[in-house]
């Protein structure tokens, strides 16, 4: 697979490197972050998974390493999206979810992460904590309209499979607490 380096910083497959760019494009804040972003053939119970890289943990949080891991079957249902069909700014919502993930470790400890990943394994109600973390990481970075998308393709996509929407109703935020958030963020703005 053809990767490109966008920055002294990011890796990306060369498939979905301008989704890459426009979604980091929305977080000036990981301009000096070292992330790699990897398209794999499977992973567990989801289509993204945004982690520190293992031998970077113990470099202290300055020097922490992320690696964004994207399925290469978006795998919903028996009508299997490539990865790289997917429309662009699905894919910029996705990505723009899993770079909220990465704000969300960045200000963790090592140890801190640790405990996180298995909390995250064995407990629902972390899940969700996790994910509308990612989520309002996302909206306060502008990029409502991205994720409001990747959320009405996969609930609103009939051949997409039930579970796959359950998980995302239950853990992540809906379409209305998003529009919830956006309209907070307006107020303050005008406040201020
Ligand atoms: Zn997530």
């Amino acid at each position: 697979m053809a990767f490109v380096q966008l920055n002294a910083q990011h890796i990306v497959p060369d498939v979905i490197k301008e989704e890459a760019q426009t979604a980091l494009s929305h977080y000036p804040e990981l301009k000096d972050t070292p992330i790699s972003f990897k398209i794999i053939k499977n992973i567990r119970q989801s289509t993204m998974r945004a982690q520190p890289k293992f031998n970077s943990l113990f470099k202290g949080r300055k020097k922490r390493a992320y690696v964004i891991l994207i399925s290469e079957k978006i795998k919903i249902s028996d009508t299997v999206f490539l990865t790289k069909d997917v429309p662009k700014d699905i894919m910029i919502g996705w990505l723009g979810h899993e770079l909220g993930h990465v704000m969300d470790y960045r200000d963790r400890s090592t140890l801190n992460l640790i405990w996180f990943g298995l909390k995250y394994s064995f407990s629902g109600s972390y899940i969700k904590e996790a994910e509308r973390a990612a989520d309002t990481f996302a909206v306060a970075h502008g990029m409502h309209d991205y994720i409001l998308k990747t959320k009405h393709f996969i609930l609103d996509h009939a051949e997409i499979e039930e579970k796959y929407k359950e998980r995302i109703r239950r853990y992540y935020l809906s379409p209305e607490e998003i529009m919830t958030l956006v309209k907070e963020h307006e107020t303050s703005e005008e406040s201020q």
